[in-house]
C-alpha cells in the first residue's frame, strides 16, 4: 500500500535535494580561487576585503601579492599603508589598505594576533560585517553558518520565491531563512556552491534555468490575489 507523505516530509526531501544538488554543483563546476583552498582565517579575511565590489578574477593576482608580503595579522598590522595602497590600486577602492591595517592592528592588540572564532568578536572589528565574519567562520573554522550575498539572495528570491526587498546584508529574515536551509555536513561546499550558482547561472538579468541543477526544484510562482 502506498504510504502518505506528510507536508513536512516532502519539505525535508526538497531541502535535502536542494542541498545535495548545490554541493554537487560546487564539486563539479565550482570556481577555484586561492582563498577557497585555505583554512587560514587571516587569508580569508584579506580575500573578503579585496573582493568587496571587485570581480574575483581581478582580485586574484592582487590577493597573491598582498598575502606574499603580509601573510599574517602581525605583519599586516605593521604594513606601510602607502605601499599597500599601491598594491591594491589596480582594483580601485584603495581605502581598503587602511581598513586592512586597522583591522590587523585591532586583532593584534585585542586578540593577541589570533582571528576570533565567534560572530560577536568578529563583528566588533571595525570594517567586518556579517558576510565577512561568516566567511571566516565557515571557510576558516568550519562552522555551520550561511553566506548570503546578492547572488545567493537571487537564488532564494527567484527559485524559492523568498520575499526580500532589502540588500542581503540588511535583511535579517533572509539570513534566518538561509540558516534553516543549511546542511549538517559539507557546509563549505554548500555555501560556495550557492554563491557560484547565483553568480554563474542565476544572473540578475537572465537566469540559465535550463542548465541549472535546481531547475526541477524551482517553486511555482505564488498566486497573488487581485
Ligand atoms: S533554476 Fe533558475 S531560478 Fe532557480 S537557481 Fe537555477 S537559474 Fe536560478
Amino acid at each position: 500500500m502506498e504510504q502518505m507523505i506528510t507536508k513536512s516530509q516532502a519539505e525535508n526531501r526538497l531541502k535535502r535535494e536542494f542541498q545535495e544538488r548545490t554541493i554537487r554543483f560546487y564539486l563539479e563546476n565550482g570556481r577555484r580561487y586561492p582563498w577557497r583552498r585555505t583554512k587560514d582565517p587571516f587569508r580569508i579575511l584579506v580575500a573578503e576585503i579585496l573582493l568587496r565590489r571587485t570581480g574575483a578574477w581581478k582580485a586574484e593576482a592582487v590577493y597573491r601579492r598582498v598575502i606574499a608580503r603580509y601573510g599574517s595579522a602581525e605583519t599586516m598590522s605593521r604594513a606601510d599603508v602607502n605601499e599597500l595602497e599601491e598594491m591594491i590600486r589596480p582594483l580601485g577602492l584603495i581605502s581598503r589598505a587602511k581598513v586592512l591595517v586597522n583591522i590587523s592592528q585591532e586583532i593584534v592588540s585585542r586578540f593577541n594576533g589570533r582571528i576570533p572564532n565567534d560572530l560577536t568578536r568578529l563583528m566588533s572589528l571595525k570594517g567586518v560585517g556579517r558576510y565577512t565574519a561568516n566567511a571566516i567562520l565557515c571557510l576558516g573554522y568550519g562552522q555551520k553558518v550561511p553566506l548570503v550575498d546578492e547572488s545567493v539572495r537571487r537564488v532564494f528570491t527567484k527559485c524559492l520565491h523568498f520575499e526580500s526587498n532589502k540588500p542581503a546584508y540588511l535583511d535579517n529574515d533572509l539570513w534566518v531563512f538561509a540558516t534553516k536551509l543549511l546542511p549538517d555536513k559539507r557546509i563549505k561546499e554548500y555555501n560556495l556552491g550557492l554563491l557560484d550558482l547565483g553568480a554563474m547561472l542565476c544572473k540578475h538579468s537572465i537566469s540559465s534555468c535550463s542548465n541549472c541543477p535546481l531547475a526541477s526544484l524551482r517553486k511555482p510562482e505564488p498566486k497573488h490575489g487581485k
